[in-house]
């Protein structure tokens, strides 16, 4: 009984891994299809980056924080 437990378990532990994984590389991907268009310029070195990974402050984006800083 216990060993079926066990098995039970793991099989549970794999499944949920594999579902909880799955979808949420799944809706990373689309997000960045997405966004893949929206880029921005960086206020301080005017290099385009995604809006994903710019800073925003100020009501500028940087695309990094020594940008922001600096
Ligand atoms: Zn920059």
């Amino acid at each position: 009984m216990l060993k079926y437990l066990v098995v039970i378990g793991v099989i549970a532990f794999v499944y949920f891994v594999f579902i909880k994984k799955k979808p949420l590389k799944s809706t990373k991907k689309q997000d960045d299809d997405t966004k893949a268009n929206e880029m921005v310029e960086c206020y301080k070195c005017h290099i385009y980056c995604e809006l994903d990974e710019a800073i925003l402050s100020n009501g500028h984006y940087y695309c990094c924080e020594s940008c922001l800083k600096g």
